[in-house]
């Protein structure tokens, strides 16, 4: 079976490792030797309540979370988090001042991507009253003015002094940006610009570099959170690392003003239930939680960290090669590009489409780039192996040998 499978360069759902597969596959029949599939077990028995705890205790390990902070499942995927943060963070903010009238409420959004973009724009739906501003846009920073080409400039970020909320995302799925992991460096998330206050309200999307190395100055976040669909398991759960001072009763914060949160989206009910004050995504999570024990076994995100900068290395280096040759255009600006999407243009009538259909017939999968933003995307993330990289850096040199005769 193994070997009918080809290589999968999806931006999400994207490949999981084959070993897991197979251990899920065994386990649809007969998980942890109760008799009953995990696609059917309740997520009440005692197998399946030990089995969500000990992945929560994965991510913790993997990652370091440290005890000021809960780990969390849900469901809804980043889209619901893009409510749900809002939301939680807002009801905090006005338990802590509930004599600030509602518009001075202010949630802070730094844009550097699509992702990023459509977090900001479910903000102004649900702000119901509080402010949702732009405390730095990497638009006008781009060659047109309107492009997702780039970071914003450190030079260009103006945080409120008290938000309810700062927003970033860390890695940009679409436009294909990402700040970099080291900190002090131009393309580096600005911590140091963050208002100088205890307990900040800053809240990551990781959802497509999740895992896939450390996550820089991860205990003054507020939440990060992250879709499993990439590098974690199907789509289906959403892992969360909330601060505690984040879970809040959103009812008592409702009395004092703002719409009541739906229950599924308020943080609360998840942290005193173990995940579980509904019935959670048991196939997803049980999946997630066998990559999470592969993760660890290879070393943690240091080993991914490694293995992922080898492997962008390639490709950057032969979209470098192409861009010299005339052949090929990088979309984003040198040193800002993501480590896990890639994306690029071709230059040349129908050139998009001769690469795509080669790489189909060389069983190089799902290389087109967002339909939003067209281009070409290669996707590479934790379980998209050496092999492949290689194959698709060699399909990449041979296109542009072609194209540039
Ligand atoms: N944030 C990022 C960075 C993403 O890549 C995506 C989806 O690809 C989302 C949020 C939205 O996630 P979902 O499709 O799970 O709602």
């Amino acid at each position: 079976l193994a070997q009918t499978r080809v290589a999968n360069f999806g931006a999400g759902p994207s490949a999981l490792p084959e070993s897991v597969l197979l251990e899920a596959a065994s386990a649809l029949i007969n998980f942890n030797n109760t008799g009953i599939g995990i696609a059917e077990i309740s997520h009440r028995s005692k197998e399946f309540e030990s089995y969500i705890r000990n992945t929560a205790q994965l991510v913790r390990e993997i990652l370091e979370v440290p005890e000021t902070h809960e780990v969390l499942f849900m469901q809804g995927g980043g889209t619901g988090q893009f409510s749900a943060v809002l939301l939680n963070l807002l009801a905090r903010h006005r338990l802590l001042h509930p004599d600030i009238p509602e518009k001075d409420r202010v949630a802070d959004y730094v844009v550097s991507g699509s992702w990023s973009k459509a977090a900001y724009t479910e903000a102004t739906r649900l702000a119901n009253g509080a402010t949702v501003r732009i405390a730095a846009d990497s638009r006008p920073h781009s060659a047109d003015g309107k492009s997702f080409s780039g970071l914003p400039p450190h030079s260009s970020y103006s945080f409120s002094p008290d938000p309810a909320l700062i927003y970033y995302c860390e890695n940009e799925t679409v436009s294909g940006t990402q700040f970099a992991g080291v900190e002090g460096t131009p393309s580096s998330f600005p911590f140091h610009l963050l208002p100088d206050k205890p307990l900040l309200p800053l809240v990551g999307d990781y959802s497509s570099s999740f895992m896939s190395r450390p996550i820089p100055r991860l205990a003054d976040h507020a939440i990060i959170y992250a879709g499993a669909q990439k590098n974690l398991g199907p789509a289906g759960v959403t892992v969360l690392i909330v601060r505690k001072d984040v879970i809040v009763d959103v009812d008592a914060a409702a009395k004092l003003g703002g719409a009541p949160i739906p229950i599924s989206l308020a943080y609360k009910p998840f942290a005193t239930a173990d995940s579980m004050p509904n019935t959670p995504s048991v196939l997803p999570l049980y999946i997630s939680g066998l990559v999470l024990k592969r993760i660890k076994a290879l070393g943690g995100v240091r080993y991914y960290e490694q293995f992922s900068r080898r492997k962008q290395e390639r490709v950057y280096g032969v979209l470098k090669e192409g861009k010299e040759r005339g052949v090929l255009v990088p979309k984003v600006r040198e040193g800002e590009g993501s480590w896990m999407n890639i994306v690029f243009g071709i230059n040349g009538e129908g050139a998009e489409k001769r690469f795509l259909d080669g790489a189909e017939e060389r069983g190089l999968k799902f290389l087109k780039g967002h339909r939003s933003v067209g281009g070409i995307r290669v996707s590479l993330y934790n379980n998209v192996t050496d092999e492949w990289t290689d194959s698709v850096v060699a399909y990449i040199r041979e296109f542009v040998e072609q194209e540039a005769a």
